[in-house]
C-alpha cells in the first residue's frame, strides 16, 4: 500500500494488507501456531504471529507510530507499568479507568510503586506533581467522567523532567485523538472498545515512534505472555476497517443526544466534550479531531432512579464496557472499585451507530417514567 494514502480513515481500510501479488487473498489470513519451522524470523508463537503483525501494522499506521497488540487493554497496561524499576514515582489520575488505578493501588501496597494521584483537568497539579517522577500517566477524556486533560502541557511538563508519558486513548480512538503528535510516548488502548467495535473480543495495544521503547516493551510482552490470540486478532482486524463510519456515525449520534439530553427535565447534567458548555469544550477542541462516542448522565434523582433508567430502556444494553456497534449504558458506581468521586446518579453511555431518533425515544422514554 502505498504511504502516499495519509489519511487515517483510508489507512484504517488498507494498513496491513502490504503488496498482494496475483492470486493472492486480499486479507490477511488467520495463523493458529504454537510453533514455527526453525531458523526463521519468529521461533516461538509467544514472540510473533503473522496475524498479529498485520493488526499491529494497521494500529500503528493509525497513529503513525509502531503499535504492540496485547490480550487486554489492561494487559497493556501492565506491560507498560513492568517497565519501571522498584521505587519509581508514577502520576497518575485519580478518577479514571479503575482497572488502571486497581493495578497502580496494588503496586503501592506492595511497595513497588510510589504514586501521586492528580485530577486530569488540573494542568498546573499535573505539572507540579511531576517533579522528580519517572512516569506519567494520563487518560482524556476521562472515563466516565469525561474530564479533558491539556496533554500537550502534561507531556511538555513531564519531559523537562526526563518522565515518560502514557495516555489512554481508549475514549477518543485513534481517529479522535492523537496523543504521539502532542508529545507523549505511549499511546494506550483498550482495542476491546471502539477499534474492534463488535463487542466480541478483549485486546489491546500501545502505539510508540520510539525504536528502543518499542523492543523493551516486545520484550517484556513476550516474557509476561501478554499475548493476543490470532483469532482475537484477526477480528479485530477485521472490525478496525470498518473504524472510520462507525466512529463517524456514533460521534455525530453522541453529540446529538448530548444535546437534547441537557434539556431533559430528568436529567440533571451532562458531560461530553463537544457542547460548547462544557468545562473541557475548549481544550478538547485543540487536542482532539473528534469529540468521540462516550457521554456522562447525572439524572436528576438518586442511584435507584439511574438503575430504573437503565432496567427501562428497550433499545439501549444495560451492560458495561463500551465503543460497541450497539448502545450501552450503566450506572458506573454500581461496581464498588469506581471512586466516590462519580456520582451515585451517574450513567456512562457508550453511542452507538443505530438511528439517532430510535436511540433518543428509547433513552426520553426511560428517562421520564422511571420518576
Ligand atoms: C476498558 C478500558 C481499559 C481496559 O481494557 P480491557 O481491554 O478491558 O482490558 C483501559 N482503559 C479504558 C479507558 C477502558 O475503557
Amino acid at each position: 500500500m502505498s504511504d502516499s494514502f495519509r489519511s487515517p480513515a483510508t489507512r484504517a481500510v488498507t494498513a496491513g494488507r502490504g503488496h498482494l501479488p496475483p492470486g493472492d487473498p486480499l486479507n490477511p489470513p488467520v495463523v493458529f501456531a504454537s510453533t514455527y519451522a526453525a531458523g526463521g524470523a519468529v521461533g516461538y508463537a509467544r514472540s510473533g504471529n503473522p496475524t498479529w503483525t498485520a493488526l499491529e501494522t494497521a494500529i500503528g499506521a493509525l497513529e503513525d507510530g509502531e503499535a504492540l497488540a496485547y490480550a487486554s487493554g489492561l494487559a497493556a497496561a501492565a506491560g507498560v507499568l513492568d517497565l519501571l524499576p522498584a521505587g519509581a514515582v508514577v502520576v497518575a489520575p485519580a478518577v479514571a479507568y479503575t482497572g488502571v488505578r486497581e493495578l497502580l493501588e496494588q503496586r503501592v501496597v506492595e511497595r513497588k510503586l510510589h504514586v501521586r494521584w492528580v485530577p486530569m483537568a488540573d494542568a498546573e497539579e499535573i505539572a507540579d506533581a511531576v517533579a522528580g517522577a519517572d512516569l506519567l500517566w494520563l487518560e482524556s477524556p476521562t472515563n466516565p467522567l469525561m474530564d479533558i486533560c491539556d496533554l500537550r502541557a502534561a507531556a511538555a511538563a513531564a519531559h523537562e523532567v526526563g518522565a515518560l508519558t502514557v495516555v489512554d486513548n481508549t475514549f477518543a480512538t485513534p481517529l479522535g485523538q492523537r496523543p504521539l503528535d502532542l508529545g507523549a510516548d505511549v499511546s494506550l488502548h483498550s482495542a476491546t472498545k471502539q477499534l474492534s467495535g463488535h463487542s466480541d473480543l478483549l485486546l489491546g495495544a500501545v502505539i510508540v515512534r520510539d525504536g528502543g521503547l518499542r523492543d523493551r516493551l516486545a520484550d517484556r510482552r513476550t516474557l509476561l505472555g501478554a499475548v493476543p490470540g490470532p483469532m482475537e486478532a484477526w477480528l479485530a482486524l477485521r472490525g478496525i476497517r470498518t473504524l472510520a463510519v462507525r466512529h463517524e456515525r456514533a460521534c455525530a449520534n453522541a453529540a446529538e443526544l448530548a444535546d437534547r439530553l441537557g434539556a431533559h427535565p430528568a436529567v440533571h447534567r451532562v458531560r461530553y466534550p463537544g457542547l460548547p458548555g462544557d468545562p473541557g469544550h475548549s481544550l478538547a477542541a485543540s487536542q482532539m479531531q473528534t469529540y468521540g462516542s462516550m457521554v456522562a448522565v447525572e439524572v436528576a434523582g438518586d442511584a435507584d432512579l439511574a438503575e430504573r433508567v437503565c432496567a427501562g430502556t428497550r433499545l439501549w444494553v444495560h451492560a458495561t464496557s463500551l465503543g460497541g456497534v450497539e448502545s450501552s449504558l450503566e450506572r458506573r458506581r454500581r461496581w464498588p472499585a469506581e471512586t466516590a468521586d462519580v456520582p451515585e446518579s451517574l450513567l456512562r453511555l457508550s453511542v452507538g451507530i443505530e438511528a439517532v431518533e430510535d436511540l433518543w425515544r428509547d433513552l426520553d422514554e426511560a428517562l421520564s417514567s422511571a420518576g
